[in-house]
C-alpha cells in the first residue's frame, strides 16, 4: 500500500500534509473487501497556501450507504468541526472533505466534481478546499477551485513530516 502524507501541486505552491492519524484513519475505510461507500470531513490547520490535515470524520449517514454510491448528507458532521474550532481556539477548522471509490488509484466521478465546485463557496474565507478520494491503493487529493477542474495534488518523497 503507497501510504504519503506530503503533498504538494505541481508549482509548489500549496502543500499538505496529512498525520500518521489521518492516514490511519481514512484508510481504515478503503474498499478492498466489498466494504460500502464512506465519506466524511477533514479538518485541520492553514498557514498561508499550507494545509495540515490533523483530524478527519465519518460522515453520519442515515440510509442510501451502498458500494457504489456515496449520498452526502449534512447530519450531525458539522458539530464536530465547530467543536475541534471551538476547543482549538479556532486554529483547527474544516478544511475539506473525504470519501472512498472502490478503484486500485481513484479519480473523481462528475458528480464528485460538480459537488466540489460548490465547497469553496461555502467558505467564508475563500481558503482553498480540499477534495480527497480514498482508493484501495492510494489517494487521491486535490486542491478545489469555484470552477472547475481541480488543481490535482502529487504525493512528495523526499519530505520530512515535522
Ligand atoms: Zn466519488
Amino acid at each position: 500500500m503507497q501510504i504519503m502524507s506530503s503533498w504538494a501541486t505541481p508549482d509548489k505552491r500549496v502543500l499538505v500534509l496529512f498525520s500518521d492519524a489521518v492516514t490511519d484513519f481514512l484508510f481504515a475505510f478503503r474498499q478492498d473487501r466489498h466494504q460500502p461507500e464512506a465519506g466524511g470531513i477533514l479538518l485541520g490547520h492553514r498557514r498561508g497556501n499550507h494545509v495540515e490535515i490533523t483530524h478527519a470524520t465519518e460522515r453520519v449517514l442515515t440510509d442510501h450507504r451502498t458500494r457504489v454510491s456515496f449520498v452526502r448528507e449534512n447530519h450531525g458532521y458539522q458539530e464536530k468541526a465547530v467543536e475541534l474550532w471551538k476547543s482549538s481556539h479556532g486554529t483547527i477548522g474544516y478544511i475539506g472533505e473525504w470519501h472512498t471509490h472502490p478503484e486500485t488509484v481513484p479519480s473523481p466521478s462528475l458528480v464528485d466534481i460538480n459537488q466540489w465546485s460548490q465547497l469553496p463557496s461555502r467558505n467564508a474565507n475563500n481558503a482553498a478546499m480540499l477534495g480527497v478520494i480514498v482508493g484501495i491503493t492510494r489517494l487521491y487529493v486535490a486542491v478545489l477551485r469555484q470552477n472547475p477542474p481541480p488543481t490535482i495534488l502529487q504525493p512528495e518523497r523526499d519530505v520530512k513530516r515535522s
